[in-house]
């Protein structure tokens, strides 16, 4: 089991390691004086998971624990939803000292994030990540958000958790398609910020030694968080791939999931770095090959024309300019803020 303590506007435990959901109860009573808790999962995880953790929470001293479930998938994470969460929990008389406990993907702790961030002003919530993504990326540092029919994300907060409880056990009823994505963004990191990480990806593939991976991402993203924790400098470099990518999503009708728009945003932008002398081809090839030894894509169908007006709806967009991450080498990117007319170029080198 691995500890790591995040310094943000609050300082608070990410704890990964196997069999944590019976103990969740006990490190949930360590963080909160809550006397009510109510779990917030979805259609997927909450008949795996929810008993155990209800049952754990129900045992560590909580007066009442409540569970509320929503459908499964992104289409969850929108205002209606939001709001039949906020109704459920003023019904049951949840007060500001009481908690909420966010069990499952980033979806689930997006939405729930949120609401605990707007109910009554705040209240206290723990994370429970169950995908990759949610483990190494959503659950840790506090951005909070649902959709809004324009676009993923546009409504939300920074509020971070008391807790973050990231059982690894929960990573083997994950659908193929779910744990390949997450890697998406294990391999960013690698990219970003380690060279030994992105090695020892290489090496393992789909097999990288768990517990070590996913806490090696989250101390990188911890240190992010600590020095830019309201998204205003280093922490768009957690981007990488993701303009390019938010446009292929968003044109494939979401059919093309996130960590496989991110793998190929990430493809195109090292190709188009590599040919425009900004890093060099090995660099490049190494980054595709490990985004292929994953089983994640590297090209799409979609014209530069097409990526381009996505990318000018970018958030990171500045007046003129839209801050793109590019890779220099393995370990190191950088922030280039790129003139909206140098875009489509840049895309083109890169398809
Ligand atoms: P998700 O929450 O939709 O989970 C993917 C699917 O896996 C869902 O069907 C879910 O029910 C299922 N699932 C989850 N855990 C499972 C398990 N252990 N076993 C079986 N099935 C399981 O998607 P995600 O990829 O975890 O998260 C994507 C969301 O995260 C997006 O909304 C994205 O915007 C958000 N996000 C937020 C941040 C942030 O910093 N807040 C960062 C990156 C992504």
């Amino acid at each position: 089991m691995k500890t790591i303590t995040v310094n943000a506007s609050k300082t608070y435990d990410v704890i990964i390691g196997n069999d944590l959901l019976p103990i969740s109860g006990k490190v949930i009573r360590a963080v909160t004086k809550a006397s009510k808790a109510v779990i917030i999962s979805d259609s997927n995880v909450y008949p795996l998971y929810g008993n155990t953790v209800l049952e754990s929470v129900k045992a560590n001293g909580f007066q009442d624990v409540f569970s509320f479930v929503f459908s499964a998938g992104e289409e969850s994470k929108n205002g209606n939803n939001y709001l039949a969460i906020l109704e459920f929990l003023a019904e049951r008389h949840i007060t500001r000292s009481d908690c909420l406990i966010a069990l499952g993907g980033g979806v689930v702790g997006d939405i729930t994030g949120f609401v605990a961030a707007t109910y009554l002003r705040g209240i206290d919530y723990v994370q429970i990540p169950t995908t990759v993504l949610a483990a190494v990326d959503s659950s840790v540092g506090g951005k909070t958000a649902i959709d809004l029919s324009a676009g993923k994300n546009l409504v939300g907060a920074f509020y971070q958790p008391n807790a973050v409880i990231c059982d690894l056990n929960t990573f083997t009823s994950l659908p193929t398609d779910v744990f390949r994505d997450g890697c998406a963004e294990i391999i960013k990191y690698g990219i970003l910020y380690d060279q030994s990480l992105f090695d020892h990806l290489t090496e393992h593939g789909i097999d990288f030694d768990r517990e070590a991976v996913i806490a090696r991402c989250v101390e990188l993203k911890r240190d992010v968080v600590a020095c830019d924790e309201f998204d205003r400098g280093q922490r768009q470099k957690l981007n990488l791939g993701h303009t390019i990518g938010h446009g292929i999503e968003a044109s494939s009708n979401f059919s093309i999931s996130h960590g496989s728009a991110v793998a190929i945003g990430m493809a195109i932008i090292s190709r188009a770095a590599a040919k425009l002398g900004m890093c060099s081809q090995e660099t490049k090839d190494s980054i595709i090959a490990s985004i292929q030894l994953f089983g994640l894509p590297v090209t799409t169908t979609e014209t530069a024309k097409t990526l381009y007006t996505y990318a000018l709806s970018d958030k990171k967009r500045e007046g003129s300019t839209v801050n793109l991450i590019i890779p220099q080498r393995i370990g190191l990117c950088a922030i280039c803020p790129t003139p909206t007319d140098e875009i489509k170029t840049l895309i083109q080198a890169g398809l």
